[in-house]
Order: C-alpha cells, then structure tokens, then sequence
C-alpha cells in the first residue's frame, strides 16, 4: 500500500495557490493584487463640523450661517478690488477715414485705462464686525436673488502617480499615468461656493462695492483728445466665490465678481467711433481668523537652564492684545509675563500655555518643555573582554548622575573585521585579534571604551 505523502500534498497546495494568484494578477492587473495583499492606504476622509449642504437652500443657508460666525468670531478682512479688460473682445467701428489710426490708438490706450481704473480703487483692510455694516448686503445672501449654486470639494487621486483630477476630468483611466481603474475618491478640506447672483436682484444692486460705474469718469478723464458721447454698460452675469474650511465652518475668502459689457461712442475728429468690450471686475475679501501660535511646541531644557518663547497673534490691531502665560508645573519650568522659560530644580515634563482674549473667545497654543538631567559622565559594564569567533557579549553603558534622561548611546568598533557593535551594545566576536569597542554619549561630551579579544 502506498503511503500518503503529505509534503507532496503541501508542495501541490502551494502550486495551485501560486498559479491562483498568478491568474488573478492577469485578470484584474497588478493594482488590484496591490490591494488585496492590503498594500493600499485606508482612506478615512476628514469629518466636517457641519452637515455637508446638498440642496440649493441648504448651501445658501450654510454660507448665510458661516458669515453669521465670521461676525460673531470677527476675523481680519483685506478688501481689494481688481479690474480686466479682455482685448479680445474689443472691437472698433466708424465711418471716417481715421478709422485704422483710431483702431490702433484704442489697442495702445487698453492698457493704461486698465492701469487708470485699477488705481482708482483703494485696497484697504476692513473693520469686518464694527464700523463697517455695508459689508451686510455684500454677504447676505438671499434666496431669491440666485439663479444657482454649486458647492464642490470632491476630486479624485490617483493610486498609482498621486496625480490629483478634478471631477469633471475624471474617467476610467488616470490622465497622468495611464493606468485603469487608479483614480480613487477624495475629498478636500475647504468647500468651493459659486453662487450665482441675478443682476436685476436686489443683492447684486445692493454691492457696497460698485466699480464698473468708475470706467465712465476714467474714460472722461482721460478724454483729452476725444469726447465720450455715448456710454452704456451691461452686467451679463455675476457671481459670489466663497471657499469655507469645512472642518471649522470658517470663510477663507469671499469675492464679488462681474462680468459686464460696455458699449461708448467716442468722437474723434467730429467722426464718432463705437468702441465695445467685456470687463471683468472683482471685489475680494481675505480673511484672516484670530489665534496665536507659538514659534515651538517642543522645548528641552537643562536644570536652571532658560529660554524664551514667542507668540504670533492673528487678528485686527494684534499689538492692543496682551498674551498671558501660564506653567502647568512651576516648580519643573516657570514662564514670566514675556514667554520667558527658567527650569526649575525637579525634572520632568511641563505645558507652558499662551492665550490671549478677542471678542470674548481665548484662544491658546502651548509648548511641551522638558526639563532633563545632562550626563556628567559614562562607564560601560566591562573595560576587558574575551571572546571567541561567532560568540557574542551584550554590554551596557552606565550614565552619570544616575537619573540623567538622555541615555541614548552610540556604539562603535574600531575595527569591524575583527569585532562588531550593534545599536544596542551586542559585541560579536569576527575574526582573530584585539579591537577596542567605543560608547558615545548622545551629547557627545562623554565616552568610554571596552577592550575586546577575539580567539579562535
Ligand atoms: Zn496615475
């Protein structure tokens, strides 16, 4: 009777299981083997602090209560204003025979009513919550007024090359790197708002921020050889550009924009000359949300060693606000009224803690500080030692004073042909002879040595 021959089996086992896996990575290609053998990231997508908004209401009411906080946590705004001419859009006709010399003195003077416009506008940083109530009309955005919205922080990314795709560029194979089936969901931190505002509603004619009404008195005011006769000026649409941290429901950026056509009729030579073109206008709000940070959140310190730290506030006028420090443990690390760190006598670990008051809210950052022991000096836990070829020793470093709290070490050998040191003080004996095995401490200051005889 035959034996069972369990090795055979086993051997016949591992063939099918090879040959399996084999096929599959021909089926669904060398990425999916990739995942199955757990080699792909989890993707776990950041939680946002509100529900996400889905319906047209929805998003408009989610924009309205994220200005409601930007009033109540007031952050700093900078305001400016940008102006464009697209000179491709500009056309120029008339009947007199001037007409060519005209076309291209219009082409040369773009440039500086663009300039002349834009200097108009004044750049200045906004009182957001106080003084300035005109800002209202700007954000408030009703209902009514919007002919859409779209919200979008959705893109997809690319397993294979991190090349990163927008939603409306995606498709079953990566554009980047041309594999199939790589692009894999993902989902941005900051929502991206465009509200489409409608140009006869109240929000739009409620803009605090009016700039195209300007062009008119710019283009009189650099009337010196011609005369503007006729002057008309369309809105074709305009929209409201918001991006929100959605993980704070806090506004980054907020921005009026304007696309208009302008019509003038301007006399030259008696001759009277259409001029058209589409201007693009912009009014833009930056904010930037109040808090401190500190120049470190990690410090170590020596007994009765010092140090000093900074804090950085961000918010209107931040010289007018006092910091105040705080010591979780003054007896391992003091801080006076200036950030200035003194270790104590005890050592350990302690939480130095900046915070400052705006608009009734604190906010705080903080500094983990250690207070450590330096060595004073080292030992090791054998000067002499024999050994034979293939034999190993473990040795070990003794710091001092006793409770030093750097003891990392580092070990070498003179001569690794003869014997080697691993990181943690393992000797192994390699071939015949005397070699000396050296211990550094981390600071450098200290080291001691062991003498190592290797025998057949
Ligand atoms: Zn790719």
């Amino acid at each position: 009777m035959k034996k069972f021959d369990w090795k055979d089996y086993i051997y016949k086992v591992v063939i099918v299981i090879l040959i399996s896996f084999f096929m599959i990575g021909v089926g669904f290609g060398a990425a999916e083997i990739l995942s199955i053998e757990g080699n792909e990231e989890i993707y776990t997508p950041a939680k946002s602090l509100s529900p996400v908004p889905d319906t047209h209401d929805e998003i408009i009411a989610y924009v309205n209560s994220c200005i409601k906080i930007a009033y109540e946590r007031m952050p700093k705004v900078d305001y400016s204003q940008s102006f464009d001419i697209d000179s491709n859009s500009l056309s120029v006709s008339g009947n007199g025979s001037g007409l060519p010399a005209f076309s291209a003195a219009v082409n040369h003077i773009i440039d500086p009513v663009r300039d002349a416009v834009e200097a108009s506008y004044e750049s200045t940083g906004i009182d957001f919550y106080s003084s300035n109530k005109s800002l209202v009309p700007l954000i408030k955005v009703n209902a009514d007024d919007i002919s859409g919205v779209t919200l979008s922080y959705e893109y997809y990314k690319c397993k294979m090359c991190n090349e990163s795709v927008s939603v409306q560029d995606f498709s079953d194979t990566c554009p980047a790197c041309s594999n199939k089936d790589t692009l894999k969901l993902r989902y941005n931190d900051v929502y991206t708002i465009e509200i489409f505002v409608k140009t006869e509603s109240e929000t739009f004619k409620n803009n605090p921020f009016p700039i195209s009404d300007d062009i008119k008195t710019i283009l009189q005011n650099e009337a010196k050889i011609y005369k503007l006769s006729k002057f008309a000026i369309k809105h074709d649409s305009a929209r409201i550009y918001v991006e929100i941290n959605r993980l704070t429901d806090k506004i980054n950026k907020l921005e009026f924009i304007t696309d208009s056509s302008v019509d003038t009729t301007i006399e030259y030579n008696d001759d009277p000359f259409e001029i058209s073109c589409k201007v693009n206008e912009k009014s833009k709000l930056n904010f930037t949300w109040p808090g401190v940070s500190l120049n470190t959140h990690k410090l170590a310190l020596e007994k009765k060693g010092t140090d000093v730290l900074k804090a950085t506030l961000s918010c209107d006028d931040p010289l007018l606000y006092e910091v105040t420090w705080t010591s979780s443990d003054e007896n391992i690390c003091e801080v006076d009224e200036e950030g200035y760190l003194t270790a104590g006598k005890v050592f350990g670990n302690a939480t130095i803690t900046a915070s400052f008051t705006f608009g009734d809210i604190t906010y705080t950052d903080s500094c983990d500080v250690r207070v450590c022991v330096p060595a004073e000096g080292m030992d090791l836990s054998k000067g002499k030692l024999k050994l034979k070829i293939g034999e190993t020793y473990q040795i070990f470093a003794k710091m001092q004073p006793k409770d030093t709290t750097d003891t990392l070490v580092f070990w070498h050998s003179e001569d690794k042909s003869i014997a080697t040191v691993d990181e943690e003080g393992k000797i192994t004996g390699v071939s015949e002879g005397v070699v000396v095995i050296y211990a550094i401490s981390n600071d450098g200051n200290y080291y001691s040595s062991c003498t190592v005889e290797v025998t057949e």
